[in-house]
């Protein structure tokens, strides 16, 4: 539900309407607009007593929210939010590239491919150092170690850094490494650790199940954001279907379909959405054309000796090609990518 307050409404009315709703074990969540002050409510499990709310100083009027998603909703917040990580701004006008390799595998293998994402635009670099691997022989990360290197890439490169928590035992050591925490496709529906991750004040980059419905990938960020914790990037990285000649299915249509209902910002991952290092590049393209607000994407400076992901991995001079065309694409569908 959404409370609509007069133009001229006090800041004390406002508190006052908060302070009603938390009286009826509910939450208020304000929302200051240019015109007017909006209230959304969450937390009711059945009709709430709307004439009761009308009846308060300052209500103009009640928006009952039908859809299940609130919170991540356009009717809760109507402009797009914009995540700021120290200054990298996702979800306005720029198109921000997010690379790196799939894993740390150690401190070189780490400097020679930041150096050329640093070199070519990239902002954010990407890589694992706690792998949610389909088999519990391969690699599954460096660990802390991991976070360490990635700590030096940041202060080497002026990368920010975006790594995985895949569970909520190390969420608060990756919160204290990572600008930003990636919750990987398996855990999209791991409430637990969804809601440990609403409760940091680090930016989510949160990936879509890889048989998640749209509904089920706004209701997995819905879980974050009731939390408190409304920096949220969404990722889409492509769902399983009947293809077999790609890893995974890239929906971009997810894309505008989320841009309409969400003012979430949403990136693409073209690497894990296909699986295969020649159609990085063309899925990239596509990504920024549909909307995207960035690409997350796996670079390795010698893909075939890669511990994760080789096959979808990029090379370093692959990487100056994506950056070269998004720059040359960026503009014409109303973007920078500098
Ligand atoms: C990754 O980004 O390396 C990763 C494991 O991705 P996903 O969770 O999309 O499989
Ligand atoms: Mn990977």
């Amino acid at each position: 539900m959404l409370i609509v307050m007069e133009a001229g409404a006090t800041t004390e009315q406002v508190a006052g309407v908060c302070d009603e709703i938390s009286r009826m074990g509910l939450t208020a969540h304000p929302i200051p607009g240019a015109l007017r002050t909006a209230i959304g409510v969450t937390g009711n499990k059945s009709q709430v007593d709307a004439d009761k709310i009308l009846s308060l100083v300052g209500v103009r009027d009640i928006i009952h929210v039908t859809q299940p998603y609130k919170l991540v909703s356009r009717d809760f917040y109507p402009e797009n939010t914009v995540v700021d990580v120290g200054g990298v701004k996702i979800g306005g006008t720029e198109f921000v590239v997010m690379a790196g390799p799939c894993s740390v595998e150690s401190r070189d293998q780490c400097m020679i491919i930041a150096e050329t994402i640093a070199k070519f635009g990239g902002k954010i670099f990407r890589a694992g150092a706690f792998k949610p691997r389909t088999s519990p022989y391969s690699f599954q990360g460096l660990g802390e170690d991991g976070l360490k290197i990635l700590a030096e890439v940041r202060t080497r490169f002026g990368l920010k850094i975006v790594t995985e928590a895949v569970d909520t035992e190390t969420l608060p050591m990756v919160a204290d490494y990572a600008d930003i925490i990636q919750i990987g496709a398996r855990n999209m529906q791991n409430y637990s650790l969804l809601k440990k991750a609403g409760k940091t004040t680090r930016p989510v980059l949160l990936k879509r199940g890889m048989a998640a419905t749209l509904e089920e990938f706004l209701m997995a960020a819905e879980y974050i954001l009731a939390e408190g914790n409304r920096q949220v990037i969404l990722c889409e990285r492509g769902v399983r279907t009947f293809a077999d000649h790609t890893r995974n299915t890239l929906d971009l249509s997810a894309v505008p379909f989320v841009k309409r209902i969400s003012h979430l910002p949403i990136v693409c991952d073209p690497s894990h959405g296909t699986g295969k290092r020649a159609k990085v590049i063309p899925l990239s393209r596509a990504s920024i054309a549909v909307g995207a607000d960035g690409l997350l994407v796996e670079v390795h400076h010698d893909p075939a000796k890669a511990w994760s992901d080789g096959p979808q991995s990029i090379t370093l001079d692959m990487f100056g090609e994506l950056m070269n065309t998004m720059r040359l694409i960026a503009p014409v569908v109303g973007r920078t990518c500098v």
